[in-house]
């Protein structure tokens, strides 16, 4: 093999390494994108109504009909 055959091979082999960790970047970011912290999902026991509040409380009150309730859970 000629020398310029092991720089290009090198180069190559550079650009493929900065470009797999760019993917793997961008894959990454991507990935804590598409997945925020979902709201926690309530029903309501008394008038059905299901709506979300933060996902840190343990109690939310209905928007409807202002009845305490737990978490819904699928
Ligand atoms: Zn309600």
């Amino acid at each position: 093999m000629q020398p310029e055959s092991w720089i290009s091979l090198f180069l190559f082999g550079l650009l493929a390494a900065v470009g797999g960790l760019a993917w793997l970047h961008e894959y990454r970011v991507r990935k804590i994108q598409s997945a925020p912290a979902h709201d926690r999902v309530f029903r309501c026991r008394e008038c059905q109504a299901v709506y979300t509040d933060d996902p840190g409380v343990e109690r939310s009150r209905c928007p409807q009909c202002g009845v305490t309730n737990q978490p819904f859970d699928f």
